[in-house]
C-alpha cells in the first residue's frame, strides 16, 4: 500500500542528502497518512541504496503495520510531534552542519533574511540537548518550535515540519541557508536585525511566489 507515498518519503530524502542535511543513513524522514498511519524511513540504512518498499508504516503507538525492517530509532519522538502538531503531515529530521553549527553559539536564529521568512515562518528557536532515540526529543522540539516551521536540536540537528514533505524540505534546505549566512555575517560583525513590521510584511502572502496549481 502507499507505493507512491513511500517514493515521495524516499525521494525526499535523496533530496536532503544531495542538499547535505544528512549524510548515510543519518536523520530521517517521516510522513502522516489519511488513515492514521505513518510512514517513517528506516533506521540504519543507507538512503543510496533505500527502495521505496523499505520505507515502513507504523501506527500512532509506533507498532509496525507495514514493512520487513525496523523504523528510524526516532520514532517515539516524531510520533509525539505528529499528535501534538495536528495541521504537520512531514517531518524532516536532519544533522545539517550550519544550522547545528549556529544552535551552539545562539538560542535564536532570528528571522533576519528574506528566505528565511519565507521558509520557516519565524525565528528558529533552539531547544537544548537530550538524548535522541527518546520521545522527549519531540517534546522539546514541539516545545521550541514556537510557530516555526524549524527548530534547532542542540548538540544534534534540526527538524523541519510542513503540511507536506515539500514545506518541511524548503524549511530545512533554505534554514541550512540562513544559517551558512548567518554564521558568515557574525564572523566579521554583528548580525543586524529586522523589526517586527518588516518580519510581518515579508511573511504576507503576496500571491506572485509560486506556480499555479
Ligand atoms: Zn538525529
Amino acid at each position: 500500500m502507499y507505493e507512491s507515498e513511500k517514493r515521495a518519503v524516499l525521494d525526499c530524502a535523496l533530496t536532503m542528502e544531495h542538499y547535505r542535511l544528512v549524510s548515510l543513513s543519518g536523520g530521517n524522514v517521516s510522513m502522516r497518512l489519511p488513515d492514521g498511519t505513518f510512514l517513517v524511513t528506516p533506521t540504519a540504512v543507507r538512503y543510496d541504496s533505500m527502495r521505496p518498499d523499505d520505507i515502513v508504516r507504523v501506527d500512532a503507538q509506533g507498532k509496525v503495520v507495514e514493512g520487513c525492517l525496523r523504523p528510524s530509532s526516532d520514532t517515539s519522538a516524531l510520533l509525539f510531534v505528529f499528535k501534538h502538531m495536528p495541521t504537520v503531515n512531514a517531518v524532516i529530521h536532519t544533522h545539517q552542519p550550519y544550522a547545528t553549527a549556529a544552535g551552539l553559539v545562539t538560542d535564536v536564529l532570528p528571522a533576519f533574511l528574506t528566505l528565511m521568512i519565507d521558509a520557516t515562518q519565524q525565528a528558529v528557536h533552539v531547544a537544548p540537548f537530550t538524548i535522541s532515540s527518546d520521545e522527549g526529543m519531540g517534546a522539546l522540539a514541539v516545545e521550541y518550535a514556537r510557530g516555526a516551521l524549524c527548530v534547532i536540536l542542540k548538540h544534534h540537528g534540526v527538524m523541519a515540519f510542513g503540511k507536506d514533505l515539500d514545506q518541511a524540505l524548503e524549511a530545512a534546505v533554505y534554514l541550512e541557508d540562513a544559517a551558512r549566512i548567518y554564521l558568515l555575517a557574525r564572523a566579521v560583525g554583528p548580525v543586524p536585525l529586522l523589526d517586527e513590521k518588516q518580519i510581518a510584511e515579508q511573511a504576507e502572502d503576496r500571491g506572485n511566489y509560486g506556480q499555479k496549481k
